[in-house]
Parts: C-alpha cells; sequence; structure tokens
C-alpha cells in the first residue's frame, strides 16, 4: 500500500489522544490501524465476532428494570445494563475478544496483556484459551499477591502470568514490561490494550468493540418504553464501559451522559482517582502513549492513585472522555469509596445484584442524583460487571475483617 492510499482513523478526539510511543512502535501502531479498518467492515469478521458474542459472551445482556430500588428512591424510573451477566463476569471481554480475534487475522500467534487487578488479564487469558493463542500477562509481583484467585483462572487457561518485580511492582510497571515485550516481539505479537486507553488506534478500536453496550440498551429500553432514556451513568476507569453505553448516544442531545470516578478517601488529600474532579493533581498530560487527563504532581510525575476499586484505580482517562467533558457532551462527577460500599448494599438489598466495585460507583451517583428527577424520566445505570471478585474487600471495609 502506498501512502497516498492508506486509509486512517481520526488520531484525535479534538486535542486529546495521538501516539506518544517509541519510534520502534511506530510500524506496528500502523499495522493495526490498517488491519482494524480493513477488519471493521469485513463481513465474515463481523459474522464471526457476532456469532461468538452471542453463543460464548451470551450477549445480548439484559436490560434489567429495577423496581424496588425505582420505588425507593422515589425518582425516574431505573434500568440496569447486565454486563455482569456477560462471561467472566464484566463487560472487558467484549474488547478482549474483539481484539484477540482481530490479532488472529493480522497472522499474530502471541497474545501479551498487562493487568493491575486481574480483570483484564482474566479476559484476554480467556480469549486466547478459547482461539487457541499463546498468551503471556505481565503483573506486578504485589498486585499478583493481592489477585491470587485471577492469577490463578489466568493459569487454568493456559496463560503465562510473568511477575514484574521492579519498582512499585503494581500495574505501571507491568505496562512497561509488556512495552519492552511488545517492542522485542512485534512481528509475531499483539498488544491487547484492556480499555479505550493508550496509543492511537486503540482508544477509537476498543470503543468500537464496547460500543455494543449502548446499541443494545438503544434497542432494549426503545422495546421497553417506546423512548430513548433522560439519563445514562456508568463509573469510569479508562472509560470502556462508559464510553461503550455512551458512544451509540451521542448524537441524541437530550439524553444526558454521566461518568463517574473513583472518589477514594475524598477528593481533598490526594488519595483518590478522581482525574476531573482535583484540579491540583488533574491536568492535561502524556501517560502510556496518550495524550488525555493525567493525575500527576507539580514536576507531572504520575501520581499515586487511590480507590476501593481496582478497575477504577488508574492515574489516566480515555482521550474521549476527556474531549466529551471538554465540548459539555458529558458530564463528570465522582463517588467516595464510602458511597461506593452503600451503592453496593443497595442495589442487592433491593434487587439482589451484588455489582462489582467499580460499578457501585455508578450506583452511589443515582442515589444521589435521583432525589433530582421526577417520575416520568428514565435513567439506565450500566451495571459493568459482578461483585464477586470483591467480596474479599467488601468483608474488610464491612465488617473490619
Ligand atoms: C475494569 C473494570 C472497570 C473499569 O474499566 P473501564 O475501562 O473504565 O470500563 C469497570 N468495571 C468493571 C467491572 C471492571 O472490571
Amino acid at each position: 500500500m502506498t501512502t497516498k492510499t492508506r486509509k486512517t482513523l481520526p488520531p484525535k478526539f479534538g486535542p486529546y489522544g495521538g501516539q506518544f510511543v517509541p519510534e520502534t512502535l511506530m510500524p506496528a501502531l500502523r499495522e493495526l490501524e490498517d488491519a482494524y479498518i480493513y477488519y471493521k467492515d469485513d463481513p465474515e469478521f463481523r459474522e464471526e465476532f457476532e456469532h461468538l458474542m452471542h453463543t460464548y459472551v451470551g450477549r445480548p445482556t439484559p436490560l434489567t428494570y429495577a423496581s424496588r430500588m425505582t420505588e425507593h428512591l422515589g425518582g425516574p424510573k431505573i434500568y440496569l445494563k447486565r454486563e455482569d451477566l456477560a462471561h467472566t463476569g464484566a463487560h472487558k471481554i467484549n474488547n478482549a475478544l474483539g481484539q484477540a480475534l482481530l490479532a488472529k487475522r493480522m497472522g499474530k500467534t502471541r497474545i501479551i496483556a498487562e493487568t493491575g487487578a486481574g480483570q483484564h488479564g482474566v479476559a484476554t487469558a480467556t480469549a486466547c484459551a478459547l482461539l487457541g493463542l499463546e498468551c503471556i500477562v505481565y503483573m506486578g509481583t504485589v498486585d499478583m499477591a493481592r489477585q491470587k484467585p485471577n492469577v490463578f483462572r489466568m493459569k487454568l487457561c493456559g496463560t503465562e502470568v510473568r511477575g514484574v518485580d521492579s519498582g512499585s511492582q503494581t500495574l505501571k510497571d507491568a505496562i512497561n514490561e509488556a512495552i519492552r515485550d511488545w517492542v522485542t516481539n512485534v512481528d509475531t505479537t499483539h498488544y491487547l490494550l484492556g480499555s479505550a486507553l493508550g496509543p492511537h488506534p486503540y482508544p477509537t478500536m476498543v470503543r468500537d468493540f464496547q460500543s455494543v453496550i449502548g446499541k443494545e440498551t438503544r434497542a432494549q429500553i426503545m422495546k421497553a418504553e417506546g423512548r430513548l432514556p433522560d439519563t445514562i451513568v456508568a463509573c469510569l476507569g479508562g472509560g470502556s464501559n462508559a464510553i461503550g453505553i455512551f458512544h451509540d448516544f451521542i448524537p441524541d442531545e437530550d439524553v444526558e451522559l454521566i461518568g463517574v470516578e473513583a472518589g477514594g478517601h475524598q477528593i481533598s488529600g490526594g488519595e483518590h482517582a478522581a482525574r476531573f474532579a482535583d484540579a491540583e493533581v488533574g491536568r492535561p498530560g502524556v501517560l502510556h502513549g496518550c495524550f488525555t487527563y493525567v493525575m500527576q504532581d507539580g514536576d507531572g510525575q504520575i501520581a499515586l492513585t487511590h480507590s476501593i476499586s481496582a478497575g477504577l484505580d488508574y492515574a489516566a482517562v480515555g482521550p474521549e472522555h476527556t474531549w466529551l467533558r471538554d465540548e459539555e457532551r458529558a458530564y463528570y462527577t465522582y463517588a467516595t469509596d464510602e458511597e461506593a460500599l452503600e451503592g453496593l448494599q443497595m442495589l442487592s438489598q433491593l434487587e439482589g445484584i451484588i455489582p462489582a466495585l467499580e460499578s457501585s460507583h455508578a450506583v452511589a451517583e443515582v442515589l444521589k442524583r435521583a432525589k433530582t428527577m421526577s417520575k416520568d424520566q428514565i435513567l439506565v445505570i450500566n451495571v459493568s460487571g459482578r461483585g464477586d471478585k470483591d467480596l474479599d474487600t467488601v468483608i474488610g471495609a464491612l465488617e473490619g475483617a
């Protein structure tokens, strides 16, 4: 292909996004973009992806009317988009499967990934077992000790989990190792990134694989209510479940889109992962190949983050969210650890659904917001995952164990 005829996708969302990577990785990103542009519209690829989403992941996931929660809060009709019912218990499989299928079409035989809490590692290991791909997951040794069940799940699926004991022995060190591996093995290897982050084309590609959430929600709410919802609320780590449910509704300006970050202990003092809420530490910057909002200290060094939910505990947010915020098309707020725990208990008691601690941040926001809305309004919460993985944390927090 000559440069002249090469098709590309927009690499930025307003000023955000881009490709801030070592030159050695540029050919790999270009190859990935070319392949993605080709296969995303390839009928055979689409058919295989959709078939597996249906027969393996269990899509479409239901849209559940939360009648007791609606009654209890006395505000809008509340619906739950049930990503907790997707295979492996969260939305992450949508993206892992999409990228693994794409890598296979590209002739890659080896998949690498990094993981903090292990949820993305498990989704990746699962997709690789299904498709017969070699899989290596980098994980900080501190995280491995904290997340033993997920380490074992990956191993059961035939994945090699490589412990990283440099630096803080957590996610950011695992990311550095994964990038080092990719630079060395780029011909055979696909780097399977877990959220709508990183260098172009990842934020666009991951969003597209996750946008099935919003497309299904549209069809389901039209069937149930005959109209679009007034408000959609999702939690915001890197931003993939949120952009997944938001994306199809961006042109519908009457649908209010709300992203909920991790407020941690509280905003003052910096022990949180609320990149938008705390102007002291959240500023435009570059992290992992992408220009976006990043939590950083006065010298531009990446700040430490804290959240009770491992999946929201990350210093950067996906570039499309930063753009949607600048454009005032989506609004961003936060819930603290304590509020998330309250949301988790509320949804469990009123609906018999134990949400992931990540998703509980979205529930917590709805507990506040419902009071400001009327009974003839409709609100959808994206329940990004189930809470089984968080039981030890929740027991510790509620019973002081
Ligand atoms: C990983 C994870 C998240 C956060 O990631 P996003 O990319 O922001 O969606 C949210 N919920 C669950 C259940 C997760 O596992």
